[in-house]
C-alpha cells in the first residue's frame, strides 16, 4: 500500500494502475463503516484508493473540527489490513492553495435536513468530491447509506455535471446494539453512549408502527419520537421525507426516509432509515 500526499504523485502513481478503479472518500479515523465501504471498493475493483481527508471546508464555524477524532497510524494500518493500494492523505494546503476560489453546489436536495442545519456543509462536500472525483478518476465511488442525504445529494452531482463515475452506496453499518457506526461516537461518554442507542430504537419504533399497517407520517414520527422521548433526546429533525427527492412525506408511500439528527453530549448524531411502503 502506498501513502500519497500529493496531487502531482497521485496522479502519476494512477497513470498505469490497472482498472477499474475504485475510490473511497473518508474523513479518517476508520471504524467498521468506512471498512465495509473498502471491501466492497476491493471486490469490484483491481485498484483502490481511499482517501483520507479532515475537509476543513465542511465544517461550520462552531463545528467540531479541532476536536474531530484522528489516528493517521492507525487507519493506515487498518487499510493495509483491507489490502487498499493508496491512500491519499493530503495537507489541507495541497487541496485548498492561495487562491483557491472555486465551488460546486447541488440546489434543492441540499436544503432540508442536515442542509438546514449546517449551512454550508453540502457546499463543502460537493466541492471536495467533485475535486478528488477529478483527481482520482476513478470507475465506482463509494459512499455510506448512514449518510442518506449526502448520498443522494452527490448522486445528484455526478449526474448533473456528467461525471463517468458510478456511486455506490453500502448499508448502514451498526453496533451490536444498533448505534449507527460513526467517528464521532468517540466524544461519547459512557452515559451518553448508553443513551445514543435511542436513535437507532426511534427507527426500529418507527419500522414496526409501519409493520402494524401504521403509515401516517405523524404517527410514525410520533411512535420514533417516543423512544427519544424516553431518553431525553431532543431531536434536532425528525423527519419522514421521499427517498427520490427529499421532499416532505405526508405518508409511507413507496421509498420513503425517515431521518434523525440528535446532539447526545458533546456528539451531533445522524441516523436514518428507509421505509418500504406499497407504491401508489
Ligand atoms: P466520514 O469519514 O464520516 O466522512 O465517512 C466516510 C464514508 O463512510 C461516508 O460515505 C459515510 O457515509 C460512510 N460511513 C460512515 N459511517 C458509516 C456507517 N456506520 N456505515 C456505513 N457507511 C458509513
Amino acid at each position: 500500500m502506498k501513502t500519497i500526499r500529493t496531487i502531482s504523485e497521485l496522479r502519476s502513481a494512477l497513470a498505469d494502475a490497472p482498472r477499474p478503479i475504485g475510490l473511497v472518500p473518508t474523513m479518517g479515523y476508520f471504524h467498521e463503516g468506512h471498512l465495509s465501504l473498502m471491501r466492497a471498493a476491493r471486490a469490484a475493483n483491481t485498484t483502490v484508493v481511499v482517501s483520507l481527508f479532515l475537509n476543513p471546508t465542511q465544517f461550520g464555524p462552531n463545528e467540531d473540527l479541532d476536536a474531530y477524532p484522528r489516528d493517521e497510524a492507525r487507519d493506515l494500518a487498518l487499510a493495509e489490513a483491507e489490502r487498499v493500494d493508496i491512500v491519499f492523505a493530503p495537507s489541507v494546503e495541497e487541496v485548498y492553495p492561495a487562491g483557491f476560489s472555486t465551488t460546486v453546489e447541488v440546489a434543492g436536495l441540499t436544503e432540508p435536513l442536515d442542509g438546514a442545519a449546517r449551512p454550508g456543509h453540502f457546499k463543502g462536500v460537493t466541492t471536495i468530491v467533485t475535486k478528488l472525483l477529478n483527481m482520482v478518476g476513478p470507475d465506482a465511488a463509494y459512499f455510506g447509506q448512514k449518510d442518506a442525504q449526502q448520498a443522494l445529494v452527490i448522486s445528484t452531482l455526478v449526474r448533473d455535471l456528467d461525471m463517468p463515475v458510478r456511486i455506490e452506496v453500502c448499508p448502514t453499518v451498526r453496533e451490536p446494539d444498533g448505534l449507527a457506526m460513526s467517528s464521532r461516537n468517540a466524544y461519547l461518554t459512557e452515559e451518553e453512549r448508553q443513551r445514543a442507542t435511542a436513535l437507532s430504537r426511534a427507527l426500529r419504533a418507527a419500522e414496526q408502527a409501519l409493520e402494524r399497517g401504521e403509515v401516517d407520517a405523524g404517527a410514525i414520527i410520533a411512535a420514533a419520537r417516543h423512544e427519544l422521548d424516553e431518553a431525553g433526546i431532543e431531536p434536532e429533525y425528525l423527519e419522514l421525507r421521499s427517498a427520490i427527492d427529499l421532499t416532505p412525506a405526508e405518508r409511507v408511500n413507496g421509498s420513503t426516509l425517515l431521518a434523525v439528527a440528535a446532539r447526545v453530549g458533546r456528539a451531533r448524531l445522524i441516523d436514518n432509515t428507509m421505509l418500504k411502503g406499497r407504491s401508489a
